[in-house]
């Protein structure tokens, strides 16, 4: 049989067929035979819809074990996996099926024919995968062989494609090599210490790196089992950690988790680590979580374009506030956004990163790609941050929120942290408004704890001395909640939008 790079590697890890892989509510429990055998007949089904190594496909599905095995046939027959976020319009298909071209693409049946009607998708071919594992492909895998020849692949060829979540122009697609995965999972499982006692509670969606790739690699290359639930439930999870042992979740997980009154130590007696990721963990959460369950949450920190790059130690002191040490075989470093040149320990600069696990570029953007990698191959990350005496990273936030306020540069996550530690603020978020005088304003959007009295002035007087002057927001403002993706990223794109007039019409 040729060699698959990174199937072949999951495969030599797969434990004896009947161990159980996952456990999906209202199904079947799926063993790792099963894996075998559905990955198998999904990649026969694709290869006769003429699927070609090398070629793409695409797929908006629903969460599902299928749309998983899906992923893992692609592999094997060599092509390149697409997933979509499952909230794009039909339109936005359009660009990426134009984009990425891809010879199949799977939708939802309820998506059909609005999918066919795309002036894009008249050179591909539509079928269908709904979310309990029916729809014309599934059929059409259902009498396939339960074994398959895999397609050569070396490591440099490539596994998937994501798109990244594009706030700011078109989203690019990040194309991801088989060596890729494998060097990020392989430094997952050993740095978590993934065993084959392992059951991990899987409320992740799966069109993202995070679930689809982060917490099933660590699974598969661990031999250990995934507790799947189609989307994140407080209270299921909360009664999943009674069989499980490690929760994987973006920041959100953990406040929402917070406030189930059944959340105690005894809920969590089976659990040996929470790993939380995406977005920027507040620090009151993980002392709240400490608190609670007697757990730190380990952090840590990656991309589409990177898969992980760092994490907070196993064993070792899980800093708040910090995404921990680079991970085996990356490295990283502090730079002049500028220049590019190294910066000393604390000094704020960009995040470099370069490693086994950092992408190949921009699925055919030659010149975006170019543009954001320094000559000596550190990929450009847009995060800007500093590396402690330690070794810690921090990250301060990114280069396209920076606030430039009459010339002089604001780091958001700065003045949040401020705001965060006034009594009654929950949360906030910072952002650069246009002004007349200043180019930009700090502006402040701050959601109040329940029955807090708070106000514009409070806040203001409160953030004295502090901050200096130029750090101050020029406004506070209020709002019952802080937009959010489903990775739970604060979406100050949206915020900009919505006050983007606040100074102009105030001056008019
Ligand atoms: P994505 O490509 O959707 O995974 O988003 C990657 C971005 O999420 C990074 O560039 C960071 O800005 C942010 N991110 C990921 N993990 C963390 C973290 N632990 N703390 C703060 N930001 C994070």
């Amino acid at each position: 049989m040729a060699a698959n790079d990174f199937w072949d590697l999951i495969e030599s890890n797969m434990p004896d067929g009947a161990r159980r892989f996952a456990d999906a509510s209202g199904r079947a429990p799926v063993s790792y035979d099963d894996v075998r055998a559905r990955s198998a007949r999904f990649a026969h089904a694709l290869t006769r819809l003429g699927v070609a190594p090398g070629d793409r496909v695409a797929a908006q599905v629903d969460k599902s074990i299928e749309a998983l095995m899906l992923y893992l046939a692609c592999l094997r027959c060599g092509a390149a996996f697409v997933p979509l976020n499952t909230a794009y319009t039909a339109a936005e298909i359009g660009y990426f099926i134009e984009d990425a071209q891809p010879a199949l693409f799977i939708c939802e049946p309820g998506r059909l024919e609005d999918v066919r009607k795309l002036p894009q998708s008249a050179a591909t071919r539509v079928e269908t995968l709904d979310a309990d594992g029916g729809g014309s492909l599934a059929a059409r895998m259902a009498d396939m062989p339960s074994d398959f020849d895999n397609a050569a692949r070396g490591g440099g060829d490539l596994a998937a494609i994501l798109y990244t979540s594009g706030t700011t122009g078109r989203s690019k697609g990040a194309m991801l090599s088989h060596a890729n995965l494998a060097s990020n999972a392989l430094a997952l499982r050993d740095e978590w210490r993934f065993s084959a006692d392992d059951v991990l509670i899987h409320a992740l969606p799966i069109y993202h790196a995070h679930g689809l790739f982060v917490a099933t690699h660590v699974t598969l290359l661990a031999g250990a089992s995934l507790i799947f639930q189609r989307q994140f439930r407080p209270a299921d999870v909360l009664a999943a950690m009674e069989k499980a042992t490690v929760l994987m979740g973006v920041p959100t997980f953990y406040t929402r988790l917070l406030q189930e009154p059944g959340l105690d130590c005894e809920s969590v007696r089976r659990m040996r680590l929470f790993i939380s990721g995406s977005a920027p963990l507040l620090a009151e959460t993980h002392q709240a979580w400490q608190a609670r369950t007697g757990h730190a949450i380990l952090e840590r920190y990656g991309m589409t374009e990177t898969g992980m790059n760092t994490s907070n130690p196993y064993e070792g002191d899980r800093r708040a506030g910090t995404v921990g040490f680079p991970l085996w075989g990356v490295e990283i470093r502090i730079a002049d956004a500028e220049t590019g040149a190294a910066l000393a320990v604390d000094e704020v600069g960009m995040i470099e990163v370069r490693g086994p696990n950092v992408f190949s570029g921009y699925w055919r953007q030659p010149e975006k790609t170019a543009a954001e990698f320094r000559p000596d191959g550190f990929f450009i990350t847009g995060d800007i941050g500093t590396i402690d005496a330690r070794g810690y990273v921090r990250i301060v936030g990114r280069a396209k929120d920076l606030i430039i306020t009459g010339g002089l540069n604001v780091y958001p996550k700065e003045v949040e942290t401020e705001i965060d530690l006034v009594a009654g603020v929950r949360e906030s978020a910072v952002i650069g408004v246009a002004h007349p005088d200043f180019g930009e304003a700090v502006t402040a959007i701050v959601v109040a704890e329940e029955g807090a009295a708070l106000s514009e002035s409070a806040i203001l007087a409160a953030l004295e001395n502090r901050l200096a002057r130029f750090k101050t927001p020029k406004r506070v403002m209020f709002a019952p909640e802080l937009p959010r993706n489903a990775m739970g990223k604060v979406q100050k794109n949206v915020l900009r939008q919505a006050y983007s007039e606040l100074y102009l019409k105030r001056e008019r």
